[in-house]
């Protein structure tokens, strides 16, 4: 078993907190992503699993044994960090070999292995080359490919693909799945890129200043974020928070009124996604004012505000509406989201 028990983490650089208390269980063959803003603590979290920093409190379990203590080598893991670290003074082809070298493998299983790594990575054609003699996504590709060469139970990675352009990108993205899938890998995936997340993960853990706000699958932290500010970080266009009266329990949107969670007060936070409208007339449906109308291709974005609240919403490429209209929205009662206006946090 390869499962990862990430058990009340905690870590301070001085004064500072990077992580405040962080508890993850991945499951064996699992693909968990870490997704957050720029300093939230990503890194620290894999750095920590890894075993190249220390945590200031907590334990680190895998396949059920602590590896507090254990130095990178001897953790059982693979990784491939955001600086791609390979070695220059050995070829593309040794580098993938590298791992295999070290568990001494023979000559017919390095071959076996580095030729199917550097086809699935598309480096086959550098592999007599030294790596000053490759750009950085070549050079980011072939970390990647000695990483998985050596089929770990355990793979680390920190935004391995963060040097590609956009369509090798997706690309490598969709035969990283379908490696990892088939191989029963456990993976820890570090990105800011929430795309990245959404499109790989079984589940994404949604870090924001030092504490996982929330775990949960893809459709899940979509549909039902836990937070104001996951439903913020995840989308695009971000979901969209309108702060609106409550009057016996419910909410007037148009000519509906929609009950809200008895928690609330006098004042609640209607979470909506941009697709979850249409268009409807007036006064039945929510009034919302157009600044721009923007017509992507494959739907129609449109940016404005309902009661006076900035908003995004999206409708399909056929509907016609211009900068400056006042349309109707009716919404979607059943993918609304209720939050609390003091906590950020959502009622369910
Ligand atoms: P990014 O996406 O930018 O890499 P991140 O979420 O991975 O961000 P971390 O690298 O984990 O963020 O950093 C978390 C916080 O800890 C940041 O505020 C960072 O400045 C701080 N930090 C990280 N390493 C150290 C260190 N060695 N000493 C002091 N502070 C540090």
């Amino acid at each position: 078993m390869a499962n990862i028990v990430i058990d009340r983490v905690r870590k301070s650089f001085g004064a500072f907190q990077a992580l405040k208390e962080v508890s993850l269980t991945i499951n064996d063959g699992e693909f968990v992503s870490l997704l957050g803003p720029s300093g939230c603590g990503k890194t620290t979290l894999l750095r920590i699993i890894a075993g190249l920093e220390t945590a200031s409190r907590g334990d680190i379990r895998i396949g059920d044994k602590s590896v507090i203590g254990l130095a990178p080598k001897d953790r059982g893991l693979a990784m491939v960090f955001q600086n791609y670290a390979v070695f220059p003074h050995m070829t593309v082809y040794e580098n993938v070999a590298f791992g295999l070298r070290r568990q001494k493998a023979d000559e017919t299983r390095v071959k076996a292995q580095v030729a199917k790594a550097a086809g699935l990575l598309h480096i086959e054609q550098y592999l007599d080359r030294y790596p000053n003699k490759l750009s950085g996504g070549q050079r980011q590709r072939v970390a990647v490919a000695r990483a998985l060469a050596v089929e770990p139970k355990v793979l680390l990675m920190d935004e391995p693909l963060s040097n590609l352009d956009a369509l090798l990108r997706l690309e490598m993205r969709t035969e990283l799945k379908t490696v990892l899938q088939s191989a029963g890998t456990t993976t820890i995936y570090v990105t800011h890129d929430q795309t990245e997340a959404m499109g790989l993960s079984d589940r994404i853990a949604v870090m924001h200043g030092g504490i996982v706000e929330q775990v949960g699958s893809p459709v899940d932290v979509y549909n039902h974020p836990a937070t104001r500010f996951v439903g913020g970080f995840i989308g695009n266009p971000p979901m969209n928070f309108i702060k609106v009266p409550v009057s016996n329990g419910k909410v007037v949107v148009g000519a509906d009124h929609l009950p809200v969670p008895r928690e609330a007060g006098a004042e609640v936070v209607l979470g909506l996604r941009g697709e979850a409208v249409e268009l409807s007339s007036l006064p039945q449906g929510l009034e919302m004012k157009v600044r721009v109308a923007e017509p992507m291709g494959s739907h129609l974005l449109l940016t404005g505000s309902i009661h006076d609240q900035p908003v995004r919403v999206i409708l399909p490429a056929s509907e016609t509406v211009k900068n400056g209209d006042t349309i109707g929205l009716k919404l979607d009662s059943q993918r609304i989201t209720w939050l609390s206006p003091e906590s950020g946090k959502s009622y369910s």
